[in-house]
């Protein structure tokens, strides 16, 4: 059996492909699904677009393009995983630059590199830009975005019997191979060790002898806007000058509100600010990238999240998801929500040929974790 630790995007989705294809598995999550990194996430299903702003297919562009159609293809019920039932927020985000010429000249450049997946649209085309006095240029890209609790629920639905409330305190070695883990609610051994579990991974590999393995961390602080009156929606991105978005905007609802929830450059930029310093930084930040629209703000909060990764070296974005196969244990980070996909691929062509059959444990279930903005 393949035991998965962390029942994030990366572990719930390679679950359900283990399962299409028969292959004996369990996830173990030590609170609950998707509560870390998944759930804080904004839901979009980037097709490479946002990395390809300067103009330069790079290859992280050229490896994540083809995320949005197996998305799509999992959506609509087609392929080894079947999203069917989840709530898609939009099957496209938008990205605008505004009036100033440098911010016109990334999205033309970027609309060049990736034309076949970006199209210049009219503003009048699209609720609350046209009509609402929005100046500049703006692209409408064929990448979905996706309510991630609803994902979370028709993922746990379908792994029903195969998900288990467990935290996993250290992996359980013969020799140099693992064959196992121990956990708060007892030992449970199987042919293969899945390490998804995100930040959770670096402790559960400190003694292990395989420090070859690195992670790294890659803070954000994300401002959540709570709105009085319901607005259009937003989701995309504000391009600026450079080869990241200046702000990166989705839209979602919580108890009766409305949120905003604003990422992007503002919330790399953000990590070192106090709270106050931050939401004075996202207020400017929605006058300069969406000053054409008036929000009525309740109250505005700091969401401050880690991004676990494989190390790259100098700290930067890694390309795409990364695999790390050893005896008896695959550790894994997808790096984007929209690679778990890849993710899964990956380790399943690892699994070929090693299988031993191994009770499932007689723990309870996690339930779904919530959105950090509630
Ligand atoms: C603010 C923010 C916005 C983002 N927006 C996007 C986006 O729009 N699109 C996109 O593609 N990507 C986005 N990302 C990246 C994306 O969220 C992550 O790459 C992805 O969710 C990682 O999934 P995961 O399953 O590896 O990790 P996680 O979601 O962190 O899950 C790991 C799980 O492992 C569990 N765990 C840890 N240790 C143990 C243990 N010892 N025993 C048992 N369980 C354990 C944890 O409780 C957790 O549930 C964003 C990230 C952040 C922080």
């Amino acid at each position: 059996m393949k035991i998965i630790v962390g029942g994030g995007i990366a572990g719930l989705w390679l679950a359900l492909e283990c399962q299409s294809r028969g292959i004996a598995c369990c996830v173990l999550e030590q609170g609950a699904l998707g509560q870390a990194q998944t759930l804080a996430s904004q839901g979009m299903i980037h097709g490479g677009t946002k990395y390809a702003l300067d103009g330069v297919l790079s290859q992280a562009a050229t490896v994540i393009g083809a995320m949005p159609s197996r998305w799509l293809d999992a959506l609509a019920g087609r392929g080894s995983v079947n999203l069917a039932g989840v709530q898609l927020h939009r099957s496209d985000q938008l990205l605008w630059s505004t009036d100033s010429l440098k911010s016109q000249l990334v999205g033309f450049f970027a609309s060049k590199a990736m034309a076949s997946r970006m199209q210049r649209i009219h503003p009048d085309d699209e609720p609350g830009f046209g009509d609402a006095g929005f100046r500049g240029m703006l692209y409408r890209l064929n990448e979905p975005v996706i309510d991630v609790a609803s994902c979370l629920s028709v993922m746990s639905e379908q792994l029903h019997g195969c998900i288990f409330q467990a935290q996993v305190q250290s992996l359980v070695w013969q020799g140099d191979r693992v064959i196992g883990v121990e956990t708060d609610g007892g030992r449970l051994d199987g042919d293969t060790v899945i390490l998804t579990a995100g930040e959770g991974t670096e402790a559960l590999l400190a003694d292990s002898p395989h420090q070859d393995i690195r992670m790294q961390r890659r803070p954000l602080a994300m401002v959540a806007a709570r709105l009085v009156h319901p607005t259009i929606p937003i989701f995309g991105h504000h391009i600026g000058f450079g080869s990241k978005p200046k702000l990166t905007v989705s839209t979602h609802h919580a108890a009766a509100h409305q949120t905003l929830y604003l990422g992007g450059q503002l919330a790399e930029d953000g990590v070192n600010l106090s709270d106050d310093a931050q939401i004075t930084q996202g207020i400017e930040a929605l006058q300069t990238s969406i000053g054409w629209r008036q929000f009525d703000i309740i109250d505005l909060s700091v969401i401050r999240v880690t991004r676990a990764e494989p190390a790259t070296g100098q700290g930067h974005r890694p390309d795409t998801a990364a695999v790390f196969p050893r005896k008896g244990l695959i550790v894994a980070w997808p790096t984007k929500l929209a690679l778990a996909p890849a993710l899964a691929d990956d380790v399943l062509a690892i699994f070929q040929g090693q299988e031993t059959a191994t009770q499932r444990p007689a723990w309870s279930t996690p339930g779904i974790g919530q959105y950090p903005w509630h």
